[in-house]
């Protein structure tokens, strides 16, 4: 996603871009997600700041596009309290999201169950965001990239990057690939828009980044009627998104799709790359999910999947030139929130290969970040 975010906002910026990628075009961690372009659960800051950003950037974009031929969908989102004590909480928490630019209401029990009819009776009050959108990842991947190569754009599926060419004065001056036809592209720029793996590949070109995979469970249900209208999700998910705990937390997100299956989130762990199924995680999801939405219970799950969030130690995406390796750029390392972040990333960095003024402070997102508070 945000590498075809990228590709999007450069060729429309006029650049000459190759998309490079080494599996199916949104086959890795876009491929395993739930697609939303969430605001409400971001605290104020820098994080806020982009997704304010990429929240406006995404409707322009689903305008232009056609929002249908991206699933966008601005569905909005509810958070709910299940205690007056977390309700006082979530409370404090909307107050300070309304003074930082999001559009988050204060609702009552019986307001939370005019928006969900299905919700629990045990709900003692909830947030409404009218701003929370979805897409659907990968047909919106697609899209984009399809726009880049209307514009001009080369896309290599299928082609790893393997490393960097170096100038005598040590800049990037483009990557080598395993691809025997295409086996050293040349370039002005490299952008390094790998995901979880946007420290391997910053680590090609002799750069440290600490971006590590952060496991995640999805379940799915099968097909049902309009039984879940927004995204629906309790107060204690802003506090797991924002832990560093290696630990496992789960915390319930629960939404239907077009198709009308319902998607039911979200694990957190930090395992390393351990792709094993996990029961007792899933039934731990699964019994949170119903205690939001009793009438899950009577509902078959059609299957689960699970991916890898590309987190970084501070929670905050690498966006930028990196000083350490002239020529090369970072979008990577955006956790659980690289859809919705996606389109001010692939704007910001537009921005700067372009010469343009950024329209945000990259300063909290410098690649090089890391390193100075290690020293
Ligand atoms: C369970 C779960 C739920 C989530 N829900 C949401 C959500 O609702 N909203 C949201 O915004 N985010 C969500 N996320 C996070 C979101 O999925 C990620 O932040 C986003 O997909 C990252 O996109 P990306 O393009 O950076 O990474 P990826 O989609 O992983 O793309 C990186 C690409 O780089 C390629 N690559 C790697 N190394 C090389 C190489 N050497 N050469 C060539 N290609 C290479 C990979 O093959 C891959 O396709 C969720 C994540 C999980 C796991």
């Amino acid at each position: 996603m945000v590498g075809a975010a990228c590709a999007y906002h450069c060729t429309s910026a006029g650049l000459r871009v190759t998309v490079v990628e080494r599996g199916a075009i949104g086959g890795a961690t876009t491929a395993a997600c739930e697609g939303n372009i969430l605001l409400s659960d971001k605290e104020p800051g820098a994080e806020l700041e982009l997704a304010l950003l990429s929240s406006r950037l995404w409707a322009r974009t689903a305008q232009a596009l056609g929002a249908e031929r991206l699933e966008y969908q601005e569905k909005g989102g509810v958070m709910v309290a299940a205690s007056p004590a977390t309700a006082d909480g979530l409370r404090k928490l909307t107050a300070v999201q309304r003074a930082a630019g999001i559009d988050a209401v204060d609702v009552s029990r019986d307001e939370v169950t005019g928006l969900e009819p299905n919700i629990t009776p045990e709900v003692a009050a909830g947030a409404y965001y009218p701003q929370d959108c979805q897409v659907q990842p990968v047909l919106a991947t697609a899209r984009l990239l399809r726009h880049a190569r209307e514009h001009g754009a080369t896309v290599l599926p299928g082609t790893a990057v393997t490393g960097f060419v170096r100038d005598s004065r040590g800049a990037v001056t483009g990557v080598r690939t395993d691809s025997a036809t295409a086996p050293l592209i040349p370039a002005g720029r490299v952008v390094n828009a790998a995901g979880t793996w946007g420290g391997e590949l910053a680590g090609l070109a002799g750069v440290p980044l600490p971006i590590l995979p952060r496991k995640g469970f999805i379940l799915v249900t099968e097909p049902l009627p309009r039984v879940v209208r927004h995204k629906v999700y309790t107060a204690e998910y802003v506090a797991n998104v924002a832990s560093g705990d290696a630990g496992l937390q789960t915390s319930v997100v629960v939404e239907g799709t077009r198709a009308g299956t319902v998607l039911i989130g979200a694990s957190r762990e930090r395992v390393g790359f351990d792709r094993s199924v996990s029961l007792p995680v899933l039934r731990r999801l699964a019994a949170q999910a119903i205690g939001v939405f009793p009438f899950l219970a009577e509902v078959a799950l059609l299957r689960s999947y699970l991916g890898f969030r590309p987190y970084c130690p501070d929670h905050l995406p690498v966006i930028g030139a990196d000083p350490r390796a002239p020529g090369l750029l970072h979008a990577c390392g955006h956790e659980g929130a690289g859809i919705g972040l996606s389109a001010a990333t692939g704007h910001l960095i537009a921005q700067v290969i372009t010469g343009a003024a950024p329209d945000l402070d990259l300063a909290p997102f410098r690649p090089e970040r890391f390193e100075e508070t290690t020293v």
